[in-house]
């Protein structure tokens, strides 16, 4: 199952960050692009099999999806998709192959649990990773 590699990785990656900060992790931030391959709902329930017995097991997943954009070469300026399945402008229909966001799968932040923050330690502390299926 893909998508359970996919959250075993992200767990992965979020334990050793937590350990090396020696801080706990609330939630995970992840952004998630339409042309991903990979489906928000499904990622939620692989991450909630993934998640039980590891240190992470009260951390939530937060999953914010990314729309597609593409640079229109006609209007000279990035634009949305009316479909996934044709890259086309939203606003001339011209097709475009340049893809600016809308891949990505990306952990973008975690979360502390809150009540242990100080000052020095910013509430969110974020890194960032890019993954390509
Ligand atoms: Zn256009």
């Amino acid at each position: 199952m893909h998508e359970l590699s996919i959250a075993m990785s992200i767990l992965d990656m979020a334990e050793e960050e937590a350990g090396r900060r020696r801080a706990e992790v609330d939630a995970i931030y992840v952004k998630l692009g339409a042309l991903s391959g990979i489906a928000k709902e499904a990622l939620l329930s692989a991450y909630d099999l993934a998640r039980t017995e590891t240190t992470l097991e009260t951390a939530r997943l937060v999953i914010e999806e990314v729309p597609v954009m593409i640079f229109c070469p006609r209007c000279k300026a990035p634009r949305g998709v009316h479909s996934i399945q044709q890259l086309c402008c939203s606003e001339c229909e011209t097709p475009s192959s340049e893809i600016l966001q809308g891949r990505e799968l990306q952990v973008v932040a975690l979360e502390r649990p809150p009540g242990i923050q100080r000052p020095e330690a910013p509430h969110r502390e974020s890194w960032k990773v890019e993954k390509t299926f």
